[in-house]
């Protein structure tokens, strides 16, 4: 099938190429130009592992065009994704101007049948606003559907995610467009799940609502955990082999970052606030989340007592392993309450880069050196084989304080570390 696919980040740029590399012919369009020009030498603008091999060959096979213009993008698609970011507006709903633009943008392009999907994240009801404005807009008699296919990839795994869901929802409400959606992941091995526009809509917020709610409800047992002295990995193991649960984001540790899920529970509770539904549980979820940073910035007082020009190892910028996004990432917020305390910071990602924040260390290894203590932010395997005892040998004082449960207490004890961790002794 031809898609056009608008957006050339995170979610719309492995959109493409995965549509491409199943045979599809795909234009990729956005309006940041620096985006698609690097995309026509193979290069996607952020890491994603495999993510630009895979561009560079199906480029090389002709399947994936780049466009800086929605009007050449779209002009030979049938499908049309929308891809374009939905941040938070300052009152915690979710910024649509975005996806209206380019709504207006599709429906002056409009030459012949399209079927727009919603790939964004968008609060439920958006599907019958674009339906709306492309209607006002249109200028030709061409027919149009609607429908919402909301994504789920995991930025780190984002092609695996694209190309083997759990599942695809497709949200439509002709026959027409669920045909079109069924032919094109016709050769995705995944169940299908067919709703209305809206269930489609709410089940991607849900969704993420939920998940959200997961992280947050273990982190609040391994605050208890420290207060009576038991194991929260103990607890969320002993939790998870219920299948009702299930073990997965059970993790404790700093909470979530990134751009998805703040937002989402925003948007989500906005949402059931306009309608006058209360869901007074996601400011919850959202608060535990909220005072992670502060709780570690606390655990490290209490090993080091002052905290002022003392220096500090940070391991891990991004907000989670596998990317170098670093969008609502809880390192900024741990490293500005350190830096409100004259603390000086070192600090070392394998991805990820913030000049802002100073040069980056070459290595874990230098990012240890010199330091009262160091810190685990993001849970990179690299870190996972560090030589402990060149860290050791490295550092002022010997504590380590781990944010994501990465070791076994005992292994690092035993080189002669104060060892601080999530919920455990
Ligand atoms: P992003 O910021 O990485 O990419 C959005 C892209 O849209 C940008 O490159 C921007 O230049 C482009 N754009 C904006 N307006 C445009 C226009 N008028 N014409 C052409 N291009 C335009 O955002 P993202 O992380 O890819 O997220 C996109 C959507 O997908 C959001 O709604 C997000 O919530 C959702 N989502 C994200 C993830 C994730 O892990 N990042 C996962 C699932 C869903």
């Amino acid at each position: 099938m031809n898609i056009a696919v608008i957006g050339a980040g995170h979610v719309g740029l492995v959109t493409a190429a995965c549509f491409a590399s199943k045979g599809h012919m795909v234009w990729c369009i956005d309006n940041d130009k620096r985006k698609i020009d690097l995309a026509r030498q193979g290069k996607a603008s952020f890491f994603e592992p495999g993510l630009s091999e895979l561009i560079r060959k199906v480029v090389k096979e002709n399947k994936l065009h780049f466009e800086y213009t929605i009007e050449k993008g779209i002009s030979n698609a049938v499908v049309v994704f929308i891809a374009v970011g939905t941040p938070t507006k300052k009152d915690g709903r979710a910024e649509l101007c975005y996806v209206e633009k380019v709504a207006e943008e599709i429906a002056l392009s409009l030459r012949s049948y399209k079927l727009i999907v919603e790939k964004s994240t968008v609060p439920a009801s958006t599907g019958q606003w674009i339906k709306k404005i492309i209607n006002t807009y249109k200028t030709k008699e061409a027919e149009f559907d609607i429908a919402s296919n909301p994504e789920f990839l995991k930025e780190g795994n984002a092609l695996i995610d694209s190309l083997s869901p759990d599942r695809i929802v497709i949200g439509t409400e002709t026959d027409r467009a669920k045909k079109v959606m069924a032919q094109l992941y016709l050769d995705f091995d995944a169940p299908k799940i067919f709703t209305s526009i809206e269930s489609a809509e709410l089940i991607k917020h849900a969704s993420n609502s939920f998940l959200a709610m997961k992280i947050s409800f273990i982190n609040a047992v391994a605050d208890i955990c420290e207060s009576v002295g038991g194991d929260i990995n103990e607890v969320a193991d002993g939790m998870g082999y219920d299948r009702r649960i299930g073990r997965e984001f059970l993790q404790a540790g700093l909470g979530w970052g990134g751009s998805c899920f703040g937002k989402d529970l925003d948007a989500f509770y906005n949402l059931a606030e306009q309608y006058h539904s209360s869901f007074d549980l996601l400011q919850e979820v959202k608060y535990i989340n909220e005072i992670r940073a502060g709780q570690f910035v606390e655990k490290i007082k209490k090993e080091l007592w002052t905290l002022e020009g003392k220096q500090i190892g940070i391991l891990g910028l991004s907000f989670k392993p596998g990317t170098d996004d670093v969008r609502d990432a809880v390192s900024f917020k741990i490293i500005s309450l350190l830096q409100n305390e004259n603390v000086f910071i070192k600090w070392y990602d394998p991805q990820a880069d913030y000049p802002l924040l100073g040069t980056k260390s070459k290595n874990p290894y230098d990012a240890a050196k010199g330091s009262h203590c160091l810190c685990i932010v993001t849970e990179w395997d690299e870190f996972r084989t560090l030589d402990l005892v060149k860290i050791k040998s490295l550092m002022k004082l010997p504590i380590i304080i781990d944010g994501r449960n990465m070791f076994h207490p005992e292994d690092v004890r035993k080189h002669g570390f104060t060892y601080v961790s999530m919920g455990r002794k």
